[in-house]
Protein backbone atom coordinates (compact mmCIF):
# COMPACT_ATOMS: atom_id res chain seq x y z
CA UNK A 1 0.00 0.00 0.00
CA UNK A 2 0.99 3.45 -0.76
CA UNK A 3 3.05 5.34 2.54
CA UNK A 4 1.30 8.91 3.48
CA UNK A 5 4.82 10.58 3.54
CA UNK A 6 5.12 14.45 3.21
CA UNK A 7 5.39 15.85 -0.38
CA UNK A 8 7.50 18.90 -1.54
CA UNK A 9 4.77 21.55 -1.34
CA UNK A 10 4.04 20.26 2.12
CA UNK A 11 4.39 23.27 4.27
CA UNK A 12 7.24 22.91 7.10
CA UNK A 13 5.51 23.60 10.15
CA UNK A 14 8.59 24.62 11.63
CA UNK A 15 8.48 27.68 9.67
CA UNK A 16 5.12 28.19 11.04
CA UNK A 17 1.81 29.09 9.32
CA UNK A 18 -1.29 31.05 10.24
CA UNK A 19 -3.57 30.24 12.60
CA UNK A 20 -6.89 31.20 10.66
CA UNK A 21 -5.62 28.98 7.68
CA UNK A 22 -6.98 26.23 10.07
CA UNK A 23 -10.41 26.59 10.54
CA UNK A 24 -12.16 24.98 13.78
CA UNK A 25 -12.12 21.34 12.64
CA UNK A 26 -9.64 21.54 9.83
CA UNK A 27 -6.64 19.27 9.54
CA UNK A 28 -3.72 20.34 7.77
CA UNK A 29 -1.13 18.34 6.21
CA UNK A 30 3.05 19.29 6.42
CA UNK A 31 5.84 18.48 7.54
CA UNK A 32 8.88 18.34 10.21
CA UNK A 33 12.43 17.91 9.97
CA UNK A 34 11.20 15.60 6.94
CA UNK A 35 8.10 13.67 8.70
CA UNK A 36 4.73 13.83 7.42
CA UNK A 37 2.75 15.75 10.57
CA UNK A 38 -0.70 16.58 10.79
CA UNK A 39 -2.50 19.92 12.64
CA UNK A 40 -5.75 19.14 13.74
CA UNK A 41 -7.88 22.48 15.16
CA UNK A 42 -10.64 22.27 18.09
CA UNK A 43 -11.29 25.47 18.98
CA UNK A 44 -8.30 27.46 19.96
CA UNK A 45 -6.33 24.34 20.77
CA UNK A 46 -4.15 23.17 17.98
CA UNK A 47 -2.77 19.75 17.62
CA UNK A 48 0.36 18.67 15.45
CA UNK A 49 0.81 14.61 15.52
CA UNK A 50 2.31 12.41 12.91
CA UNK A 51 0.29 11.97 9.78
CA UNK A 52 0.56 8.45 9.15
CA UNK A 53 -1.82 5.51 10.62
CA UNK A 54 0.36 2.46 12.17
CA UNK A 55 -1.44 0.31 10.95
CA UNK A 56 -0.94 0.26 6.82
CA UNK A 57 0.45 3.67 6.69
CA UNK A 58 -3.20 5.47 5.44
CA UNK A 59 -3.05 9.43 5.32
CA UNK A 60 -4.89 10.94 8.89
CA UNK A 61 -4.83 14.15 6.97
CA UNK A 62 -7.56 12.34 4.64
CA UNK A 63 -9.42 10.86 7.80
CA UNK A 64 -12.15 11.97 10.13
CA UNK A 65 -11.30 14.52 13.56
CA UNK A 66 -13.59 13.67 16.05
CA UNK A 67 -13.67 15.56 19.41
CA UNK A 68 -10.05 15.16 20.01
CA UNK A 69 -9.29 11.87 18.08
CA UNK A 70 -8.24 11.43 14.48
CA UNK A 71 -10.04 8.53 12.53
CA UNK A 72 -7.62 7.02 9.20
CA UNK A 73 -9.42 6.72 6.27
CA UNK A 74 -8.65 3.53 5.39
CA UNK A 75 -9.67 0.68 7.74
CA UNK A 76 -10.77 3.17 10.62
CA UNK A 77 -8.26 3.27 13.31
CA UNK A 78 -8.46 5.98 15.57
CA UNK A 79 -5.87 7.68 17.20
CA UNK A 80 -5.92 10.67 20.45
CA UNK A 81 -5.08 13.62 19.13
CA UNK A 82 -3.70 14.63 22.75
CA UNK A 83 -1.99 11.67 23.53
CA UNK A 84 -1.32 9.69 20.20
CA UNK A 85 -2.50 6.36 21.70
CA UNK A 86 -4.35 4.18 19.71
CA UNK A 87 -8.03 4.17 20.76
CA UNK A 88 -9.12 2.00 18.52
CA UNK A 89 -8.27 -1.32 16.15
CA UNK A 90 -6.86 -2.07 13.75
CA UNK A 91 -3.84 0.43 14.68
CA UNK A 92 -1.25 -0.88 17.58
CA UNK A 93 0.79 1.88 18.18
CA UNK A 94 0.78 5.39 18.73
CA UNK A 95 1.96 8.59 16.59
CA UNK A 96 4.21 10.41 17.78
CA UNK A 97 2.95 13.87 19.25
CA UNK A 98 4.58 17.18 18.87
CA UNK A 99 4.76 20.33 20.71
CA UNK A 100 3.09 23.09 19.16
CA UNK A 101 4.22 26.86 20.05
CA UNK A 102 1.99 30.19 18.98
CA UNK A 103 3.56 33.32 18.33
CA UNK A 104 1.73 36.43 17.18
CA UNK A 105 -1.31 34.18 15.45
CA UNK A 106 1.19 31.75 13.59
CA UNK A 107 1.73 27.90 14.89
CA UNK A 108 5.18 26.50 15.02
CA UNK A 109 5.40 22.89 15.47
CA UNK A 110 8.61 22.06 17.33
CA UNK A 111 10.39 18.79 19.11
CA UNK A 112 8.60 15.50 19.29
CA UNK A 113 7.01 14.94 22.52
CA UNK A 114 8.18 11.86 25.42
CA UNK A 115 5.38 9.45 25.51
CA UNK A 116 4.16 8.74 29.03
CA UNK A 117 4.34 5.19 30.69
CA UNK A 118 1.13 3.55 31.37
CA UNK A 119 0.49 4.13 35.35
CA UNK A 120 0.71 1.19 37.08
CA UNK A 121 -2.50 -0.36 38.45
CA UNK A 122 -3.43 -1.73 41.70
CA UNK A 123 -5.78 -5.05 41.43
CA UNK A 124 -5.27 -7.11 44.62
CA UNK A 125 -7.73 -9.67 43.38
CA UNK A 126 -6.40 -10.04 39.78
CA UNK A 127 -3.05 -11.55 39.72
CA UNK A 128 -3.31 -14.11 37.35
CA UNK A 129 -5.54 -13.68 33.66
CA UNK A 130 -5.37 -16.43 30.88
CA UNK A 131 -6.39 -15.32 27.28
CA UNK A 132 -7.65 -18.84 25.60
CA UNK A 133 -6.53 -17.61 21.70
CA UNK A 134 -3.68 -16.11 19.92
CA UNK A 135 -6.01 -14.41 17.26
CA UNK A 136 -6.99 -10.43 16.68
CA UNK A 137 -9.07 -10.49 20.18
CA UNK A 138 -6.61 -12.20 22.25
CA UNK A 139 -3.69 -10.02 21.08
CA UNK A 140 -5.20 -6.79 21.44
CA UNK A 141 -6.36 -8.26 25.06
CA UNK A 142 -3.11 -8.68 26.26
CA UNK A 143 -1.34 -5.43 24.62
CA UNK A 144 -4.33 -3.72 26.22
CA UNK A 145 -3.88 -5.28 29.82
CA UNK A 146 0.00 -4.24 29.79
CA UNK A 147 -1.37 -0.65 28.10
CA UNK A 148 -3.84 0.03 30.85
CA UNK A 149 -1.15 -0.72 33.71
CA UNK A 150 -2.44 -4.15 35.18
CA UNK A 151 1.08 -5.53 36.14
CA UNK A 152 -0.02 -9.19 37.31
CA UNK A 153 0.71 -12.42 34.92
CA UNK A 154 -0.84 -12.40 31.49
CA UNK A 155 -0.76 -16.25 29.89
CA UNK A 156 -2.25 -16.49 26.25
CA UNK A 157 -2.49 -19.97 25.51
CA UNK A 158 -2.98 -20.72 21.29
CA UNK A 159 -3.43 -24.13 19.38
CA UNK A 160 -1.40 -22.37 16.67
CA UNK A 161 2.22 -22.76 16.01
CA UNK A 162 3.05 -19.22 14.85
CA UNK A 163 2.59 -15.75 17.18
CA UNK A 164 -0.49 -13.81 16.30
CA UNK A 165 -0.88 -12.68 12.84
CA UNK A 166 -2.69 -9.69 10.46
CA UNK A 167 -4.88 -12.61 9.78
CA UNK A 168 -6.07 -10.51 6.79
CA UNK A 169 -3.29 -10.19 4.72
CA UNK A 170 -3.18 -14.26 4.25
CA UNK A 171 -5.64 -13.86 1.30
CA UNK A 172 -4.22 -10.99 0.33
CA UNK A 173 -0.18 -9.17 0.05
CA UNK A 174 1.09 -12.28 1.57
CA UNK A 175 -0.66 -14.61 -0.31
CA UNK A 176 -0.06 -12.35 -3.67
CA UNK A 177 3.48 -12.52 -2.84
CA UNK A 178 3.80 -9.15 -2.51
CA UNK A 179 4.11 -9.01 1.26
CA UNK A 180 7.29 -10.89 2.87
CA UNK A 181 6.49 -13.27 5.74
CA UNK A 182 7.62 -10.93 8.66
CA UNK A 183 5.00 -8.48 7.90
CA UNK A 184 2.34 -10.91 8.62
CA UNK A 185 3.27 -11.20 12.38
CA UNK A 186 1.11 -8.46 15.16
CA UNK A 187 4.40 -8.33 17.05
CA UNK A 188 8.12 -10.21 17.43
CA UNK A 189 8.71 -12.11 19.95
CA UNK A 190 10.43 -9.75 21.88
CA UNK A 191 7.36 -7.71 22.06
CA UNK A 192 5.58 -10.38 24.79
CA UNK A 193 9.39 -10.90 26.46
CA UNK A 194 9.53 -7.09 27.34
CA UNK A 195 6.15 -6.73 28.33
CA UNK A 196 6.12 -10.09 30.33
CA UNK A 197 3.50 -11.42 28.55
CA UNK A 198 3.62 -15.62 28.44
CA UNK A 199 2.62 -16.76 25.15
CA UNK A 200 2.12 -20.61 24.75
CA UNK A 201 2.38 -21.43 21.53
CA UNK A 202 0.84 -24.99 20.01
CA UNK A 203 -1.03 -25.13 23.51
CA UNK A 204 -4.57 -26.08 23.03
CA UNK A 205 -7.01 -25.77 25.76
CA UNK A 206 -8.80 -28.59 26.30
CA UNK A 207 -11.07 -28.15 29.24
CA UNK A 208 -12.63 -25.36 31.57
CA UNK A 209 -14.26 -25.52 34.72
CA UNK A 210 -15.77 -22.56 34.79
CA UNK A 211 -16.61 -22.06 38.48
CA UNK A 212 -13.35 -22.87 39.72
CA UNK A 213 -12.30 -20.72 36.41
CA UNK A 214 -9.29 -23.23 35.59
CA UNK A 215 -7.95 -24.49 31.87
CA UNK A 216 -6.68 -27.88 31.39
CA UNK A 217 -4.17 -28.16 28.75
CA UNK A 218 -3.94 -30.20 26.03
CA UNK A 219 -0.26 -31.20 27.27
CA UNK A 220 -2.07 -32.52 30.66
CA UNK A 221 -1.89 -28.95 32.87
CA UNK A 222 -4.64 -28.10 35.03
CA UNK A 223 -3.87 -23.95 35.65
CA UNK A 224 -6.34 -21.85 37.72
CA UNK A 225 -6.82 -17.91 36.81
CA UNK A 226 -8.68 -14.95 38.34
CA UNK A 227 -9.85 -14.22 35.12
CA UNK A 228 -10.15 -16.09 31.93
CA UNK A 229 -10.42 -14.15 28.40
CA UNK A 230 -12.35 -16.67 25.81
CA UNK A 231 -11.04 -16.05 21.71
CA UNK A 232 -10.82 -18.85 19.88
CA UNK A 233 -11.93 -17.72 16.77
CA UNK A 234 -13.52 -19.77 14.07
CA UNK A 235 -12.41 -22.28 12.04
CA UNK A 236 -12.67 -23.13 8.34
CA UNK A 237 -15.15 -25.25 7.36
CA UNK A 238 -14.71 -28.59 5.07
CA UNK A 239 -17.04 -29.95 2.61
CA UNK A 240 -18.04 -33.87 2.63
CA UNK A 241 -17.50 -34.92 -0.85
CA UNK A 242 -15.31 -38.14 -2.20
CA UNK A 243 -11.86 -36.58 -2.42
CA UNK A 244 -12.43 -34.01 -0.14
CA UNK A 245 -10.21 -34.99 2.19
CA UNK A 246 -7.00 -35.38 -0.65
CA UNK A 247 -3.37 -33.60 0.28
CA UNK A 248 -4.19 -30.72 -2.64
CA UNK A 249 -7.63 -29.72 -0.90
CA UNK A 250 -7.04 -27.03 1.62
CA UNK A 251 -8.53 -24.46 3.85
CA UNK A 252 -7.29 -20.56 4.55
CA UNK A 253 -7.02 -19.42 8.53
CA UNK A 254 -3.34 -19.51 10.06
CA UNK A 255 -0.36 -18.82 8.90
CA UNK A 256 0.52 -22.41 8.72
CA UNK A 257 -1.93 -23.10 5.74
CA UNK A 258 -1.09 -19.98 4.09
CA UNK A 259 2.64 -21.81 3.45
CA UNK A 260 0.82 -24.82 2.43
CA UNK A 261 -1.15 -23.02 0.05
CA UNK A 262 1.29 -20.69 -1.18
CA UNK A 263 4.18 -23.88 -1.37
CA UNK A 264 1.43 -25.58 -3.78
CA UNK A 265 0.49 -22.23 -6.02
CA UNK A 266 3.95 -21.79 -8.19
CA UNK A 267 3.43 -20.33 -11.47
CA UNK A 268 1.32 -21.97 -13.95
CA UNK A 269 -0.94 -23.89 -11.52
CA UNK A 270 -4.21 -24.26 -11.39
CA UNK A 271 -6.72 -23.51 -8.63
CA UNK A 272 -10.16 -23.92 -7.77
CA UNK A 273 -11.29 -21.57 -5.15
CA UNK A 274 -14.74 -23.39 -3.96
CA UNK A 275 -17.04 -20.49 -2.34
CA UNK A 276 -17.48 -16.60 -3.78
CA UNK A 277 -17.00 -15.61 0.14
CA UNK A 278 -14.66 -12.75 0.84
CA UNK A 279 -11.83 -15.13 1.23
CA UNK A 280 -12.55 -17.41 -1.38
CA UNK A 281 -11.99 -14.13 -3.83
CA UNK A 282 -9.25 -12.51 -1.98
CA UNK A 283 -7.72 -15.51 -2.88
CA UNK A 284 -8.63 -15.30 -6.34
CA UNK A 285 -7.55 -12.64 -7.07
CA UNK A 286 -3.89 -12.97 -4.40
CA UNK A 287 -3.45 -16.64 -6.26
CA UNK A 288 -3.76 -15.04 -10.02
CA UNK A 289 -1.23 -12.11 -8.83
CA UNK A 290 1.04 -15.11 -8.45
CA UNK A 291 0.58 -16.35 -12.12
CA UNK A 292 -2.09 -18.80 -10.81
CA UNK A 293 -4.63 -19.52 -13.14
CA UNK A 294 -7.66 -19.30 -10.49
CA UNK A 295 -11.53 -20.05 -11.23
CA UNK A 296 -14.40 -20.44 -8.86
CA UNK A 297 -17.16 -22.43 -7.94
CA UNK A 298 -20.21 -21.02 -5.96
CA UNK A 299 -23.74 -22.20 -5.77
CA UNK A 300 -25.01 -18.36 -6.20
CA UNK A 301 -25.85 -16.93 -8.92
CA UNK A 302 -23.89 -13.50 -8.51
CA UNK A 303 -20.90 -13.48 -6.18
CA UNK A 304 -21.42 -11.98 -2.71
CA UNK A 305 -25.12 -10.67 -3.78
CA UNK A 306 -26.64 -12.11 -0.43
CA UNK A 307 -24.00 -9.40 1.73
CA UNK A 308 -23.52 -6.95 -0.96
CA UNK A 309 -26.23 -6.68 -3.51
CA UNK A 310 -26.82 -7.50 -7.37
CA UNK A 311 -24.85 -4.40 -8.55
CA UNK A 312 -21.27 -4.73 -6.27
CA UNK A 313 -22.01 -8.33 -6.96
CA UNK A 314 -21.83 -8.14 -10.95
CA UNK A 315 -18.97 -5.56 -10.49
CA UNK A 316 -17.01 -7.85 -8.39
CA UNK A 317 -17.43 -10.86 -10.89
CA UNK A 318 -16.95 -8.81 -13.83
CA UNK A 319 -13.88 -7.52 -12.29
CA UNK A 320 -12.08 -10.83 -11.35
CA UNK A 321 -12.84 -11.97 -15.11
CA UNK A 322 -10.59 -9.22 -16.07
CA UNK A 323 -7.90 -11.25 -14.69
CA UNK A 324 -8.48 -13.81 -15.78
CA UNK A 325 -10.76 -15.65 -13.03
CA UNK A 326 -13.08 -18.01 -14.53
CA UNK A 327 -16.71 -18.35 -12.41
CA UNK A 328 -18.41 -21.45 -12.42
CA UNK A 329 -21.86 -20.15 -10.52
CA UNK A 330 -25.12 -22.02 -9.80
CA UNK A 331 -22.97 -24.65 -9.15
CA UNK A 332 -21.21 -26.99 -6.45
CA UNK A 333 -18.71 -29.85 -6.14
CA UNK A 334 -19.64 -32.99 -6.61
CA UNK A 335 -15.87 -34.80 -6.31
CA UNK A 336 -12.38 -34.33 -6.30
CA UNK A 337 -9.38 -35.91 -7.64
CA UNK A 338 -6.18 -35.62 -7.78
CA UNK A 339 -5.88 -33.54 -11.13
CA UNK A 340 -9.36 -32.42 -11.11
CA UNK A 341 -12.79 -31.55 -9.73
CA UNK A 342 -16.49 -32.56 -11.12
CA UNK A 343 -18.70 -30.09 -10.77
CA UNK A 344 -22.64 -30.71 -9.82
CA UNK A 345 -23.45 -30.12 -13.60
CA UNK A 346 -20.87 -32.96 -14.70
CA UNK A 347 -18.73 -30.43 -15.54
CA UNK A 348 -14.68 -31.33 -15.07
CA UNK A 349 -12.34 -28.67 -13.94
CA UNK A 350 -8.63 -29.44 -13.79
CA UNK A 351 -6.93 -28.40 -10.28
CA UNK A 352 -3.62 -28.70 -8.19
CA UNK A 353 -4.74 -27.11 -5.67
CA UNK A 354 -8.52 -27.00 -4.22
CA UNK A 355 -8.84 -24.07 -2.07
CA UNK A 356 -12.25 -24.20 0.33
CA UNK A 357 -13.65 -20.70 0.92
CA UNK A 358 -17.20 -21.95 2.33
CA UNK A 359 -17.81 -19.74 5.48
CA UNK A 360 -16.12 -20.57 9.14
CA UNK A 361 -17.51 -22.04 11.77
CA UNK A 362 -17.52 -20.42 15.85
CA UNK A 363 -14.85 -22.37 17.87
CA UNK A 364 -16.86 -22.46 20.72
CA UNK A 365 -16.62 -26.52 22.12
CA UNK A 366 -14.67 -25.38 25.06
CA UNK A 367 -17.44 -22.62 25.97
CA UNK A 368 -20.20 -25.14 25.42
CA UNK A 369 -18.50 -27.88 27.51
CA UNK A 370 -17.61 -25.84 29.94
CA UNK A 371 -22.24 -25.17 30.25
CA UNK A 372 -21.71 -21.07 29.42
CA UNK A 373 -24.94 -20.33 28.17
CA UNK A 374 -24.99 -20.49 24.24
CA UNK A 375 -26.62 -19.42 21.37
CA UNK A 376 -25.46 -18.35 17.98
CA UNK A 377 -21.76 -18.42 19.56
CA UNK A 378 -20.97 -17.54 23.12
CA UNK A 379 -23.54 -15.28 24.76
CA UNK A 380 -21.99 -12.32 26.61
CA UNK A 381 -23.63 -9.11 28.15
CA UNK A 382 -23.15 -5.60 26.86
CA UNK A 383 -19.75 -5.98 28.82
CA UNK A 384 -18.81 -8.96 26.95
CA UNK A 385 -18.53 -11.12 29.93
CA UNK A 386 -20.20 -14.87 29.91
CA UNK A 387 -22.60 -16.56 31.84
CA UNK A 388 -19.67 -17.59 34.32
CA UNK A 389 -18.68 -14.33 36.66
CA UNK A 390 -14.93 -13.73 35.56
CA UNK A 391 -15.13 -15.53 32.45
CA UNK A 392 -15.43 -12.96 29.05
CA UNK A 393 -15.39 -13.88 25.40
CA UNK A 394 -14.76 -11.36 22.54
CA UNK A 395 -13.78 -12.01 18.97
CA UNK A 396 -15.63 -14.40 16.27
CA UNK A 397 -17.13 -16.67 19.15
CA UNK A 398 -19.02 -13.80 21.35
CA UNK A 399 -22.99 -13.27 20.57
CA UNK A 400 -23.68 -9.93 22.10
CA UNK A 401 -26.98 -7.89 22.31
CA UNK A 402 -26.21 -5.15 19.98
CA UNK A 403 -28.39 -2.28 20.64
CA UNK A 404 -28.56 -1.00 16.95
CA UNK A 405 -30.71 -3.42 15.73
CA UNK A 406 -31.93 -4.86 19.32
CA UNK A 407 -30.28 -8.49 18.28
CA UNK A 408 -28.08 -10.63 19.65
CA UNK A 409 -24.97 -10.73 16.80
CA UNK A 410 -21.87 -12.34 16.04
CA UNK A 411 -19.28 -10.93 13.28
CA UNK A 412 -16.50 -11.95 11.64
CA UNK A 413 -14.58 -8.78 11.66
CA UNK A 414 -11.10 -8.47 11.94
CA UNK A 415 -11.48 -5.08 13.52
CA UNK A 416 -14.43 -5.89 15.43
CA UNK A 417 -12.42 -8.75 17.23
CA UNK A 418 -9.61 -6.62 18.14
CA UNK A 419 -12.26 -4.12 19.66
CA UNK A 420 -13.79 -6.58 21.62
CA UNK A 421 -10.52 -7.93 23.07
CA UNK A 422 -9.48 -4.84 23.88
CA UNK A 423 -13.57 -4.01 25.48
CA UNK A 424 -13.34 -7.08 27.19
CA UNK A 425 -9.22 -6.91 28.86
CA UNK A 426 -10.42 -3.15 30.01
CA UNK A 427 -13.67 -4.57 31.59
CA UNK A 428 -11.50 -7.29 32.94
CA UNK A 429 -9.63 -4.79 34.95
CA UNK A 430 -13.14 -3.32 36.08
CA UNK A 431 -14.07 -0.67 33.57
CA UNK A 432 -17.30 -1.41 32.53
CA UNK A 433 -17.16 -0.53 29.52
CA UNK A 434 -20.06 -1.30 26.72
CA UNK A 435 -19.66 -2.80 23.90
CA UNK A 436 -21.67 -0.36 21.87
CA UNK A 437 -19.87 -0.91 18.94
CA UNK A 438 -20.54 -0.40 14.68
CA UNK A 439 -19.30 -3.07 13.25
CA UNK A 440 -16.64 -2.09 10.07
CA UNK A 441 -14.69 -4.55 7.60
CA UNK A 442 -13.12 -4.54 4.79
CA UNK A 443 -12.01 -6.08 1.73
CA UNK A 444 -8.92 -6.00 -0.79
CA UNK A 445 -9.43 -7.42 -4.35
CA UNK A 446 -6.83 -6.28 -6.95
CA UNK A 447 -6.35 -2.53 -6.86
CA UNK A 448 -10.01 -2.14 -5.25
CA UNK A 449 -10.86 -1.66 -1.65
CA UNK A 450 -14.36 -2.44 -0.10
CA UNK A 451 -15.11 -0.62 3.03
CA UNK A 452 -18.52 -1.77 4.81
CA UNK A 453 -19.53 -0.25 7.93
CA UNK A 454 -22.54 -1.09 10.10
CA UNK A 455 -24.33 -4.57 9.87
CA UNK A 456 -27.47 -5.92 7.72
CA UNK A 457 -27.87 -9.35 8.48
CA UNK A 458 -31.06 -8.94 6.63
CA UNK A 459 -31.75 -5.76 3.77
CA UNK A 460 -35.03 -5.37 1.83
CA UNK A 461 -33.69 -2.01 -0.05
CA UNK A 462 -30.24 -1.30 -1.54
CA UNK A 463 -29.52 1.93 -2.95
CA UNK A 464 -26.42 2.36 -5.55
CA UNK A 465 -24.98 5.87 -5.90
CA UNK A 466 -22.60 6.37 -8.14
CA UNK A 467 -20.70 3.57 -10.21
CA UNK A 468 -18.64 0.12 -9.28
CA UNK A 469 -16.95 -0.13 -12.66
CA UNK A 470 -15.92 3.29 -12.53
CA UNK A 471 -14.24 2.78 -8.89
CA UNK A 472 -16.36 5.50 -6.89
CA UNK A 473 -19.73 3.91 -5.46
CA UNK A 474 -21.77 3.58 -2.02
CA UNK A 475 -24.27 1.10 -1.33
CA UNK A 476 -26.82 2.01 1.29
CA UNK A 477 -28.74 -1.16 2.81
CA UNK A 478 -31.90 -0.62 4.08
CA UNK A 479 -34.28 -3.10 6.19
CA UNK A 480 -38.09 -1.59 6.62
CA UNK A 481 -36.84 1.47 5.59
CA UNK A 482 -33.70 1.73 7.95
CA UNK A 483 -30.25 2.27 6.80
CA UNK A 484 -28.30 -0.94 8.39
CA UNK A 485 -24.98 -0.78 6.50
CA UNK A 486 -23.20 1.12 3.98
CA UNK A 487 -20.27 0.19 1.67
CA UNK A 488 -18.08 2.36 -0.34
CA UNK A 489 -15.57 2.19 -2.91
CA UNK A 490 -13.43 4.72 -2.97
CA UNK A 491 -15.56 6.87 -0.81
CA UNK A 492 -13.15 6.90 2.31
CA UNK A 493 -14.73 9.91 3.90
CA UNK A 494 -18.17 8.88 3.35
CA UNK A 495 -17.21 5.90 5.37
CA UNK A 496 -16.05 7.71 8.12
CA UNK A 497 -19.45 9.68 8.15
CA UNK A 498 -21.46 6.68 8.21
CA UNK A 499 -19.84 5.12 10.51
CA UNK A 500 -20.14 8.65 12.92
CA UNK A 501 -23.58 8.84 11.98
CA UNK A 502 -23.97 5.36 13.44
CA UNK A 503 -22.45 5.89 16.22
CA UNK A 504 -24.91 8.92 16.89
CA UNK A 505 -27.81 7.10 16.62
CA UNK A 506 -26.39 4.20 19.38
CA UNK A 507 -25.16 6.88 21.63
CA UNK A 508 -28.78 8.32 21.26
CA UNK A 509 -30.61 4.99 22.19
CA UNK A 510 -32.01 4.75 25.37
C1 LIG B 1 -7.71 -15.37 5.36
C2 LIG B 1 -8.60 -14.45 6.13
C3 LIG B 1 -8.78 -13.14 5.70
C4 LIG B 1 -9.61 -12.28 6.39
N1 LIG B 1 -9.76 -11.00 5.94
C5 LIG B 1 -10.53 -10.14 6.63
C6 LIG B 1 -10.68 -8.79 6.19
O1 LIG B 1 -10.15 -8.39 5.17
N2 LIG B 1 -11.44 -7.96 6.92
C7 LIG B 1 -12.06 -8.37 8.06
O2 LIG B 1 -12.75 -7.58 8.70
N3 LIG B 1 -11.94 -9.65 8.51
C8 LIG B 1 -11.19 -10.54 7.82
N4 LIG B 1 -11.06 -11.82 8.27
C9 LIG B 1 -11.76 -12.24 9.50
C10 LIG B 1 -10.92 -11.94 10.74
O3 LIG B 1 -9.59 -12.34 10.55
C11 LIG B 1 -11.53 -12.62 11.95
O4 LIG B 1 -12.82 -12.11 12.15
C12 LIG B 1 -10.67 -12.40 13.20
O5 LIG B 1 -9.39 -12.95 13.05
C13 LIG B 1 -11.34 -13.00 14.43
O6 LIG B 1 -10.52 -12.80 15.52
P1 LIG B 1 -10.58 -13.78 16.78
O7 LIG B 1 -9.57 -13.27 17.75
O8 LIG B 1 -11.96 -13.98 17.20
O9 LIG B 1 -10.09 -15.18 16.20
P2 LIG B 1 -8.75 -15.58 15.46
O10 LIG B 1 -8.04 -14.40 14.94
O11 LIG B 1 -9.11 -16.67 14.52
O12 LIG B 1 -7.88 -16.20 16.62
C14 LIG B 1 -8.29 -17.36 17.31
C15 LIG B 1 -7.09 -18.00 17.94
O13 LIG B 1 -7.52 -18.97 18.90
C16 LIG B 1 -6.73 -20.14 18.77
N5 LIG B 1 -7.53 -21.23 19.36
C17 LIG B 1 -8.69 -21.76 18.92
N6 LIG B 1 -9.13 -22.69 19.80
C18 LIG B 1 -8.22 -22.75 20.80
C19 LIG B 1 -8.11 -23.51 21.99
N7 LIG B 1 -9.04 -24.39 22.35
N8 LIG B 1 -7.03 -23.33 22.77
C20 LIG B 1 -6.09 -22.42 22.44
N9 LIG B 1 -6.14 -21.66 21.33
C21 LIG B 1 -7.20 -21.82 20.52
C22 LIG B 1 -6.48 -20.24 17.28
O14 LIG B 1 -5.38 -21.05 17.03
C23 LIG B 1 -6.22 -18.76 16.95
O15 LIG B 1 -4.89 -18.43 17.22
C24 LIG B 1 -10.25 -12.72 7.57
C25 LIG B 1 -10.08 -14.04 8.01
C26 LIG B 1 -9.26 -14.91 7.31
C27 LIG B 1 -9.08 -16.32 7.77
Amino acid sequence: MAEATSRDHDPDFADGVKLDDLKDGGLLAGEVAGEAVLLARRGEEVFAVGATCTHYHGPLAEGLMVGETIRCPWHHACFSLRTGNPLRAPALDPIPCYRVERQEGRVFVREKLARAEPRPRQTPTLRRIAIVGGGAAGNEAAETLRAEGYGGEITMFSAAGDLPCDRPNLSKDYLAGSAPEEWVFLRPEDFYRERNITVELGKRVVGLDARARELRIADGRRLGFDAILLATGAAARRINVPGADLPHVRTLRSVADCREIIARAGEGRRALIVGASFIGLEAAAALSTRGVAASVVAPEAVPMERVLGADLGAFLRALHEEHGVAFHLGSGVASIRPEAVTLTGGERVPADLVLLGVGVAPETALAAEAGLAMGNGVLVDAFLQTSAPGIFAAGDIACWPDKLSGERIRIEHWVVAERQGRIAARNILGSGERCDIVPFFWTQQYDVSLSYVGHAAQWDRAELEGDPHERDCRVSYFSKGQKRAVATIFRDGESLAEELAFEEALAAMP
